[in-house]
């Protein structure tokens, strides 16, 4: 077995960078009756005299005994053995350190016995086969069956047993004790040669030494020796293929068989390693020696990185969740264009405010025409609630610019994570460079609304429909004239108006305008006087006015009103919705992408603070060293794997 020490040596080193035991050579595992010489049979396996034998159940606990390579050292013993009656599952272990042997454990167990012997329990067969089979049943376990040769094989309990739980007979040896204690006139021969009963891996006859060569303490050489000399005499044919030595060795053969086994996963497992390893040395990536290069390097990438996120073209494309420009995009159609969508637009106008504007924008004298006034400021009153959703839409893409910068900081960029210092820098310039143009991009916005208000364009090209549906409503009592550029209804049928006008004044007993006149009165006590014509005072804000019915002129008056806001808001609406998100992209978006690579150069790429930017997290630098060693090892085990697949003859 001392061949296989320098193989398992080598592979000994792969282990220990793997940091785990990936090939277990199997545990040796001897089964047979009781005295069969099972212990004597693993001493001469390990070449040591150190078991207990005898006649008599002598092994009573299993013993494990751990063989270990060790070089150059003295051989070294660590053992417990504690006297017990009866007999205990509870295993002893035993380690050799040695540099003579394998890393290998051998178990020697307590022999098969069949009747209590003194105070012995009573299911003492029953115990022992129990324990046997725990060990024998581990399929990394090579069984070697011992059986004494003066006595038949047919009855052998140690085959038996191993037949039961490795039945296609890959892992059982059968060794052939006592060939020295058979009958005069008696052989092994027909035994041996598997011609009794088969056993797939091999039939080895030994001669171990008697109680009498271990009284009289006969070295193992010195029997190793006689046991050659037995065999050339009785067995001439077979001396090759028998005796202690050739045990040894077919166990060898059959341990490299496992290793060899073993060897291709062993290589896939290193092969993976090393690409895993070399993968997250590239994520480490050089030790820093151009600072300036470097930098720009990095600011480079990252303000491609961030620019390639709100096109759309970056590497990294996530999939949980929308990002960059996608996200950016869904804040312009979805958020913001739905919330515009949802706006009524006559939302908080009730028709009773609809006619005290145009009765406050009549001033004193009755109300022959529905003034132009009135319209202005209903419809203005509307537009700017358009101001608030354009703000928060800004405002949304702000925060998603924003999270762009985490995501690209921590996931596109991830060299960026080996410089803490410089990560937390671009960040912050970045965030600057948002935050100094939040407020422009707020206040264009701003102004957009404001645009809209400051000129209320009743001859813009979509408004004339409103215009036609304005007029078929009033068609059939009167005949509207309504004249676009002044509001200015002239009404052709003076008789229907006039009667319109007595009735209103009939009603107007100071009943109808009650709110109205309440308001005015507070009015003129806080100094404004009473309205006139042209100066309406805003008094939809005042107090719900009581509900009446309205007359039909007045309803008439109101539905003209309330069509041409209608008609009027829709085009403005339909004009911020579009005008918003280009004020949102030029103002902002476009603006930081096109000026964040100017800015971060221009703030960090300054002389002195090049070499504090690119301090290396701790981290990093020891990482990068563990990993390039483990690497460095790993090549060694591969180049090792490699060199004992090419040189064994298996
Ligand atoms: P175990 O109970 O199976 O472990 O058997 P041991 O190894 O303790 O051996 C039992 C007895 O048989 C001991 O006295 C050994 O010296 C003796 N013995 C074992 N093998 C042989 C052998 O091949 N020839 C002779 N003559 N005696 C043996
Ligand atoms: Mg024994």
């Amino acid at each position: 077995m001392e061949t296989l020490i320098p193989t398992i040596n080598r592979l000994q080193e792969v282990f220990l960078t793997l940091g785990a035991e990936i090939i277990q050579l199997p545990q040796i595992v001897v089964v047979g009756s009781q005295s069969s010489g099972k212990s004597s049979v693993l001493e001469s396996l390990v070449g040591r005299d150190f078991l207990p034998r005898g006649s008599g159940i002598v092994t009573r606990r299993p013993l494990v005994l751990q063989l270990v390579n060790l070089f150059p050292l003295d051989s070294l013993f660590s053992f417990s053995v504690f006297h017990i009656q009866g007999i205990s599952p509870e295993p002893i272990y035993l380690k050799i350190f040695s540099p003579k042997v394998l890393n290998l454990t051998l178990v020697d167990l307590p022999g098969i016995t069949k009747v209590p012997v003194g105070d012995q329990p009573k299911d003492i067969e029953a115990q022992v086969q129990e324990m046997i089979l725990s060990f024998i049943s581990n399929p990394n376990c090579l069984i070697l069956a011992v059986s004494p040769a003066n006595s038949d094989l047919a009855t052998s309990d140690a085959l038996k047993l191993a037949r039961e739980v490795d039945t296609d007979g890959r892992r059982t040896l059968l060794v052939v004790s006592k060939l020295d204690l058979m009958d005069a006139g008696t052989d092994a021969l027909e035994v041996l040669l598997g011609r009794v009963i088969p056993v797939r891996l091999g039939i080895i006859g030994v001669v171990n030494r008697s109680q009498h060569d271990i009284n009289t303490q006969k070295s193992l050489e010195d029997s190793m020796k006689d046991e050659q000399a037995f065999l050339q005499r009785h067995y001439p044919s077979l001396v090759s293929r028998a005796g202690s030595r050739y045990l040894a060795k077919t166990l060898s053969r059959l341990l490299m068989h496992h290793i060899r086994d073993c060897l291709p996963d062993l290589k896939t497992r290193v092969t993976v390693l090393s690409a895993q390893y070399q993968a997250r040395l590239n994520s480490y990536g050089q030790p820093v020696e151009d600072h300036s290069a470097t930098l720009l390097q990095i600011v480079t990438k990252f303000a491609s990185d961030y620019c390639n996120t709100i096109e759309g073209t970056a590497r990294h494309i996530q999939t949980s969740e929308l990002c960059g420009g996608a996200r950016i995009c869904y804040i312009f159609h979805e958020t913001f264009g739905r919330t515009l969508q949802s706006i009524d637009p006559l939302a908080g106008l009730t028709d009773l405010d609809i006619l005290t504007a145009i009765r406050n924008a009549t001033g004193p004298r009755p109300a022959l025409f529905v003034p132009e006034v009135s319209f202005e400021l209903l419809v203005k009153r509307q537009i700017k609630r358009l101001e608030e959703p354009s703000l928060r839409c800004v405002e949304l893409v702000h925060e998603e610019l924003q999270r762009i910068i985490q995501h690209c900081s921590s996931f596109s960029t991830q060299e960026l994570l080996r410089f803490p210092k410089l990560h937390d820098s671009i960040v912050e310039v970045v965030t600057g460079l948002l935050r100094k143009r939040l407020p422009i991009t707020n206040e264009m916005v701003h102004h957009l609304v404001a645009i809209e208000l400051a000129y209320i364009n009743t001859k813009h090209p979509d408004f004339t429909d409103a215009a036609q549906v304005s007029a078929s409503v009033n068609s059939q009592q009167v005949v509207v004239c309504f004249s676009l550029q002044g509001l200015f209804f002239c009404l052709a049928k003076q008789q229907t108006l006039c009667s319109l006008k007595a009735e209103a004044e009939a009603l107007d007993g100071g009943k109808r305008w009650k709110n109205e006149k309440v308001t005015e009165e507070k009015a003129a006590a806080a100094g404004f006087g009473s309205p006139s014509k042209g100066q309406a005072i805003n008094l939809l804000d005042t107090a719900v006015p009581v509900s009446r019915k309205l007359s039909s002129r007045e309803q008439r008056d109101c539905e003209v009103i309330q069509r041409l806001i209608k008609s009027y808001f829709l085009i403005v609406r339909k004009s911020i919705q579009d005008s918003v998100p280009k004020t949102v992209m030029h103002f902002l978006v476009n603006y930081v992408k096109e000026h964040l690579q100017s800015e971060l150069v221009g703030q960090l790429y300054k002389q002195p603070l090049l070499q504090e930017l690119l301090i290396e997290s701790q981290d990093t630098a020891q990482q990068r060293t563990e990993v390039a060693q483990m690497l460095e090892a790993l090549k060694k085990a591969n180049n090792i794997i490699s060199e004992i697949r090419e040189t064994h003859l298996w």
